[in-house]
């Protein structure tokens, strides 16, 4: 499934606001999904990632009302639209996909009290690891940041998605997801220092180099997923903690981790949490400077790869499904591949030549059971549509 233009997309969102409605909105906002190239579970330890915008968008259609009332339709959620009064909006409800919508808008409660209008039409695969989510509430927030007139830098835009997200749907997330949908920027890739928020656009011309992004969903959701998240993060704060450090990314390498072995499983298991996370930050280091020095972006490969298998025997994030993509990626001739995302389940990426995409998405679909796979391009950041 290839994404609509940005005009195709518009003007089909404004269409179906039209007949929701019975009347044209004011504007259509869309937010990309994202990939991570590099830097996992870095992002709520003061560390670094290295996201890209899919070119899958969400896109808000919206207006403003004069009943008080906000509501809601998804094209993606037929039958599940909401329709609550502004005075009502409450943490958890509405509950389900308006969740992440009305968090938005619940910020703002006091700008719009004439209420909003709201048509969601998406192709960023839902629950995959690629960021759908982030991407609806940032499509959202931009709408709302449009129709009220409201002063708010990119910065601004970022801690209302995600407040949206961490307070109003209840979902803990770090700032990768929604800071890599409004920043990223087309024909490059984001790194971002999560810790004091500084960025810099670092350029990935992979189509210049004859290679591909491709992006295979394992087609695995495991149940566990929220909490084992919930439990990294809680590991690496106890982690930092025991270490003494405010953040595990304040320890500079791995040898400065030491003092977790204290000899007891526990210990074990938090050296080999905190060594991810550490490692991993190197890791985005190392790519960074590979694709700065305008290395053959092959050469970034290996270092994928290696992030995989941290993230599968130290992190332990990974599911057979995943380590299964890679390894079948690996095998039908990827650079490197490894999962992305907060795992148990969801996607992976592997880095192919241009002329390899065929040979790769056959051999993880039929040998890894993942269907589905998308070449990605690095795109363009949240933006107004129309
Ligand atoms: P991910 O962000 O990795 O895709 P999440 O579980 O964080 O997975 O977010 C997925 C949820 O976001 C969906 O279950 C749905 O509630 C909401 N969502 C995403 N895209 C849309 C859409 N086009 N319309 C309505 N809700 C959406
Ligand atoms: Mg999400």
């Amino acid at each position: 499934m290839s994404p609509p233009a940005d005009v195709e997309a518009a003007a089909r969102a404004a269409e179906a606001f039209t007949a929701r409605f019975g009347a044209a909105p004011e504007g259509v906002w869309a937010a990309p999904g994202r990939v991570n190239v590099i830097g996992e579970h870095t992002d709520y330890n003061g560390g670094h990632v290295l996201p890209v915008a899919l070119p899958h968008t969400v896109r808000a259609a919206a207006a403003r009302r004069d009943d008080g009332r906000l509501v809601l339709t998804s094209a993606q959620h037929p039958g599940a639209d909401a329709d609550v009064a502004l005075t009502d909006l409450v943490p958890g409800t509405p509950g389900g996909w308006a969740g992440y919508p009305a968090g938005v808008v619940d910020q703002v409660r006091a700008q719009v009290p004439g209420g909003l209008g709201l048509l969601v039409d998406g192709d960023v695969p839902a629950g995959s690891g690629l960021s759908s989510s982030a991407a609806l509430e940032c499509a959202v927030a931009l709408a709302v940041r449009d129709l009220l007139g409201l002063d708010w830098g990119p910065d601004d835009l970022v801690d209302v998605a995600r407040r949206a997200e961490n307070d109003f749907v209840g979902a803990p997330t770090g700032i990768l997801d929604q800071s890599a949908s409004v920043l990223c920027t087309a024909g490059h890739a984001l790194h971002l220092d999560t810790r004091d928020r500084t960025w810099e656009q670092v350029p990935l011309d992979l189509e210049g180099a004859g290679l591909a992004l491709l992006v295979v969903d394992s087609g695995t959701t495991h149940d566990h997923a929220e909490s084992g998240y919930g439990e990294r993060r809680r590991q690496c704060e106890e982690a930092a903690r025991r270490l003494g450090v405010g953040l595990l990314c304040d320890v500079p390498d791995a040898a400065g981790l030491a003092a977790l072995d204290d000899g007891t499983d526990e210990g074990a298991v938090l050296l080999r949490r905190a060594r991810h996370v550490v490692t991993e930050d190197a890791r985005v280091a190392e790519v960074v400077a590979l694709l700065r020095a305008g290395t053959d972006p092959r050469a970034i490969g290996p270092v994928l790869t290696a992030g995989h298998a941290s993230l599968r025997d130290d992190f332990e994030v990974s599911v057979p499904e995943l380590d299964a993509v890679v390894e079948v990626a690996l095998a039908a001739g990827a650079h490197g591949a490894r999962m992305v995302g907060g795992g148990f389940g969801g996607s992976a990426v592997a880095l192919v030549d241009a002329d390899a995409v065929d040979r790769v998405t056959a051999a993880v679909a039929e040998r890894a059971g993942a269907p589905r796979s998308h070449v990605v391009v690095p795109s363009a950041g949240a933006r107004r549509l129309s």
